[in-house]
């Protein structure tokens, strides 16, 4: 009988320890429905990318001299560089420039070593399509002046942490604390 109601006992001061130990959880999770969400809507507002941020590339025609470093320091050889010698001038002569972006990897490699500097990396990084071959950008496509987000009045920019002043961790005009907010 006293046995009996010892382990009774016992069990009784484990289950009220065990849901002191839910409530205490359970009060941390109250606490963070608490604050305002960190969230970023996309597509109504977008994080403004770092400034060495690698998206997609650009390329100058005119000043491309078809020296194919592009090609020799892509870890794939990616570029396709389409040209033809001119034994009149004895120069090369672009025909034709083309990255797949479906393949590349965003390196940035062939920008850093092109010498005539006509490769630069954009903040573009929406360039989802529903044609694989689509990716593949000629000349014309990659000469294209991407779109910066900081022009587009139909949405919202939120600084990333690099922009942010010292100290300052919160980019979002929501993600004050709800109890700081109320200050
Ligand atoms: S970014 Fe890298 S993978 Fe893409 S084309 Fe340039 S070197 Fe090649
Ligand atoms: S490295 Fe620059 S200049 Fe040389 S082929 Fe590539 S894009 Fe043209």
């Amino acid at each position: 009988m006293f046995t009996t109601l010892n382990s009774l006992k016992n069990y009784s001061e484990q289950a009220i320890q065990a849901a002191r130990y839910i409530g205490q959880g359970f009060m941390v999770t109250l606490d963070h429905m608490n604050r305002l969400p960190m969230t970023i809507q996309y597509p109504y507002e977008k994080l403004v990318p770092s400034e060495r941020f690698r998206g997609r590339i650009h390329f100058e025609f005119d000043k491309c001299i078809a020296c194919e470093v592009c090609v020799r320091v892509c870890p794939i050889n990616l570029p396709v560089v389409d040209w033809e010698l001119k034994k009149e001038i004895k120069k090369k002569q672009l025909k034709s420039y083309s990255i797949d972006f479906g393949v590349c990897i965003f390196c940035g490699n062939c920008v850093e070593y092109c010498p005539t500097n006509c490769l630069s990396m954009t903040e573009e990084y929406e360039l989802s399509i529903y044609d694989r071959h689509d990716l593949n950008y000629d000349q014309i496509a990659l000469g294209r002046l991407p779109i910066s987000i900081n022009e587009d009045l139909t949405i919202q920019t939120i600084s990333n942490l690099s922009y942010l002043s010292k100290g300052s961790t919160e980019g979002h005009s929501n993600s004050r604390n709800v109890t700081n907010f109320l200050n």
